[in-house]
């Protein structure tokens, strides 16, 4: 039974969507301004791998990923390079759908655009007004929190109490709470702005959420993701305005959080100097070892970016892949009952760890004793084809979640002189000149390849350093 840890509850659940056998998922985008940072790859690597799982359990998955690009940052910055806000968008939207591409996070079914949005924001923040919730300021309109009696749920963030019929100058926009947040912004000079029955102007942040899930999700939602910044005020905010506007209670079934990223522990920022675009991070490391990176870890645990993380990282995915070639290279039939076995408990093990919260690390621990365990059954010689055949076969479905593996049968690229050497040395073994052949084969281990003879005819690979396999 998958259970997941709600923010909202502070606990772990059991996890029973609206509607028998879909997910409606929503994961709050990102602002298209710049480039997506590795802070951004970290969370939409950790929910695809929880979208791919659900999809693994049988689950068919609607997402839905905002994008952001009507934002305060992104005018600000559209006025510094002398663009607009639809240029400065239209750029870093096409960057984000390549970066994610790249990082094979799968895509959502709709990515609705703020711009794109603005009559139906329009018609929510109307509902909001026409309810009581709403109130006008000199320069727009704000979302009263003292309206809202559930407000500080998710964040336990107490609202600053109000004094009734006073208004407390929190600050220049004189807002009634120090929490009440902007529904509406009237426009100021340089600004991009719609018209709207409180002036021309934009929405405020937290509105766009509220109205994209509930119209391309429906109510209430299933899951509702984003990382931990996001839960005040972002997230209860949200809860107050579509709370308040619809009525449907809860707004969302289960609040999912990821833990942030930070660089060798220091928090991830462009003074500091140590801010990595994904563009950056994919000229140096290759996608699927950043995945296995994210995926090794729990999706609400803080994560460390490090050169020596990394490394970790692709050292333990280099030793997974060498052991799905060695699977690949078993030929003979001595059927192992214990492999099966062990391949069962695996199996089993492996499925329950993910479905306590998605807890990848647990999950991790049990493929790696199950590598542990096969190979040495390989070192021994008792496992047959069949056995590595089903190996094969659970890694390649459990990659349909994580998608770090190199799963299919290898064919090395090696140059032709050697391959004639290998040939040369297969033909000097049918004569029984084994002393040539041996030669040979020393000659080919100097060039970094080892070959290795099976009833099919000789097989090769190239030598890695430090690897198990090169003794092949
Ligand atoms: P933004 O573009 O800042 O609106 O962020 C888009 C998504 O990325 C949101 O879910 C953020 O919570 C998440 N995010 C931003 N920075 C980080 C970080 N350093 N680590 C993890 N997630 C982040
Ligand atoms: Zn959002």
């Amino acid at each position: 039974m998958l259970r997941v840890y709600n923010t909202l509850a502070r606990k772990k659940v059991i996890f029973k969507p609206k509607e028998k056998g879909l997910v409606r998922m929503y994961v709050c985008g990102p602002t298209v301004y710049g480039p997506a940072h590795i802070g951004h790859a970290r969370t939409y690597v950790a929910f695809d791998i929880i979208r791919r799982y659900f999809e693994w359990k049988g689950f068919e998955v609607k997402l839905v990923v905002n994008i952001t690009d009507v934002h305060d940052d992104m005018i600000r910055v559209a006025n510094e390079q002398g663009k607009t806000i639809f240029e400065l968008s239209k750029q870093y939207t096409e960057l984000f759908f390549k970066d994610m591409k790249a990082l094979k996070v799968k895509e959502a079914s709709v990515y609705p655009k703020v711009s794109r949005e603005i009559p139906d924001i329009i018609e929510t923040i109307k509902l909001l007004e026409k309810k009581g919730y709403a109130y006008a300021t000199e320069d727009g309109l704000y979302f009263d929190i003292s309206r809202f009696k559930g407000y500080g749920k998710l964040s336990g963030i107490k609202p600053k109490q109000s004094i009734t019929g006073t208004r407390v100058e929190t600050d220049k926009y004189d807002k009634r709470q120090a929490h009440d947040f902007a529904l509406w912004k009237k426009v100021k000079p340089n600004e991009p702005f719609w018209d709207s029955p409180w002036g021309p102007g934009r929405p405020g942040w937290h509105i766009e959420c509220t109205t994209m899930s509930s119209k391309y999700l429906g109510l209430p939602l299933d899951i509702h993701c984003g990382a931990v910044d996001l839960v005040f005020p972002h997230h209860e905010n949200e809860i107050a305005q579509s709370e308040a506007a619809y009525g449907t209670k809860p707004f969302v079934k289960y609040w999912l959080h990821t833990g942030f990223l930070t660089i060798n522990a220091q928090k991830m920022s462009k003074s500091l100097g140590n801010y990595i675009t994904v563009p950056e991070l994919l000229s140096r490391i290759d996608p699927n070892v950043f995945r296995f990176f994210i995926a090794v870890r729990h999706y609400r645990s803080r994560v460390d970016y490090s050169d020596f993380a990394i490394e970790q990282a692709k050292n333990a995915l280099q030793r997974l892949n060498d052991f799905i070639q060695r699977l690949y290279a078993v030929e003979h039939n001595n059927f192992s009952n214990e492999a099966t076995n062990a391949l069962k408990l695996a199996k089993k093990e492996f499925e329950k760890a993910m479905d306590d919260d998605f807890n990848t690390p647990l999950a991790w621990k049990v493929i790696f004793t199950l590598e542990n365990k096969i190979n040495i059954m390989l070192g021994k010689g008792i496992l047959a084809k069949n056995n590595a055949k089903e190996i094969i076969a659970f890694f390649k479905d459990i990659n349909s979640i994580f998608e770090v593996f190199e799963t299919d049968k290898k064919t090395e690229d090696i140059p032709q002189e050697c391959l004639e050497m290998i040939m040369q040395r297969e033909k000097l073994r049918k004569e029984k000149r084994f002393e040539e052949a041996d030669d040979l084969r020393a000659k080919l281990a100097a060039k970094g390849i080892a070959v290795f003879d099976t009833p099919q005819g000789p097989q090769w690979k190239k030598i890695t350093t430090n690897s198990k396999d090169s003794k092949v």
